[in-house]
């Protein structure tokens, strides 16, 4: 789902990538410092210099989001866990784990690293602005230091709000888990603190807006849409993870498959199996080997005239390394399969042959049984 970032550099082993959303905050971010608060804070100043502070302000603000990545980063390194990279997304970062914490303290002290380190560059960038401002330096730096200065203040505040999946949720849960021991319990009751906290913030942002806070309201209410969405999957994330933790294909798949011949065509194809057995995928077979699959869709993009002679394999899907899998992969991949590739339907192979068929309405059946069972 992360499919829409860039690469853009490594730094101390890390790959720091960057979200599609950035382009535009990127540019909301200038546009508010020159057109909102430069021009409040030091009038006077001509519009193209107000553009070059934002744009100053804008670069400071994304290496101030590096370096509180960073620090949650090297701290997650220093308690073994491996970090794939770091992506920078709506206004913040994401330090991509590979594995999770798998203990309250290392889950502590990780996510509290990145509110220090904005802390700290904000007390930094205070004393530079105060030295700047006493030696009379020009104001336009003047400006962008006192910038600076705020923002990470607010970097360090607004992530400490207690919303999972921002560093204060993680805080939060980490403190629960500590307390009973129980991380699905804990992330639970973060989880619905989290979409309190988002309900209010979309809340604070709309009447914002009402009140003609334009700007103001509209990061309120991004903010607090981006916090819903994701706290709302992060402990879905979690109950999926725990679900199929050790499964793979084999524990799911279904052996008894219906086939079709190759050499048959699309209206007998309708008649005797799609319309007997309701699936919407079979695989073909050629010679006694599958060579492919059929499909509802495929089917459907034939025109209706010629059905009556044209023959299942010149429309079917080639067996391919998107619609087939073996059954040893782990349930974990073959969900990232199907979301990647957009089926929902696997042949499961094994030494050539097909011995089954994976769903993701089996895989989807299964975890809502367990979920009721664990409410
Ligand atoms: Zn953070």
């Amino acid at each position: 789902m992360l499919k829409r970032k860039m690469r853009l550099f490594k730094l101390l082993g890390f790959t720091v990538s960057i979200d599609a959303s950035w382009g535009i905050i990127l540019f909301l971010v200038i546009w508010s410092l020159a057109e909102g608060l430069f021009p409040n804070y030091f009038p006077d100043l001509n519009i193209r210099t107000y553009w070059l502070m934002g744009l100053f302000g804008a670069i400071g603000l994304f290496v101030s989001i590096i370096i509180h990545e960073f620090s949650h980063s090297l701290i997650a390194r220093k308690y073994g866990l491996q970090i794939k990279g770091i992506t920078l997304f709506i206004f913040g970062g994401v330090a991509e784990m590979k594995d999770e914490p798998d203990n309250p303290r290392t889950e502590f002290f990780m996510a509290i690293a990145g509110p220090i380190a904005s802390f700290i560059l904000s007390l930094l960038f205070a004393a530079f602005y105060q030295i700047t401002t006493i030696i009379e330096a020009p104001v336009p730096l003047i400006g962008i230091l006192g910038y600076l200065s705020a923002i990470n203040m607010l970097l360090a505040i607004f992530n400490m709000i207690p919303a999972f999946p921002t560093d204060g949720g993680r805080i939060l849960r980490s403190v629960l888990w500590w307390i009973k021991g129980d991380i699905r319990w804990a992330t639970r009751l973060a989880s619905r603190i989290s979409l309190l906290f988002a309900i209010a913030i979309i809340f604070i942002g709309f009447m914002n807006l009402i009140g003609g806070n334009f700007i103001g309201g509209l990061w309120w209410v991004l903010i607090g849409s981006f916090l819903f969405n994701a706290a709302n999957a992060s402990y879905q994330n979690l109950l999926v993870k725990q679900s199929f933790e050790g499964k793979t294909v084999r524990d799911f798949m279904n052996p008894n498959t219906v086939t079709v011949p190759s050499k048959i065509t699309l209206q007998e194809f309708l008649d005797k199996y799609l319309y007997h057995y309701h699936y919407k995928m079979f695989p073909v077979m050629e010679d006694n080997s599958v060579s492919g699959i059929i499909t509802l869709q495929a089917l459907k993009a034939v025109p209706r005239e010629e059905w009556q002679h044209l023959l299942v394999d010149k429309v079917m899907h080639p067996l391919n390394p998107d619609n087939s899998i073996t059954p040893d992969t782990p349930i974990k991949d073959a969900l990232i399969q199907m979301n990647d590739t957009g089926l929902s339907r696997l042949l499961v192979m094994e030494h050539k042959k097909m011995i089954g068929i994976v769903t993701l309405k089996d895989l989807l059946e299964f975890l809502t049984v367990k979920m009721e069972l664990e409410e």
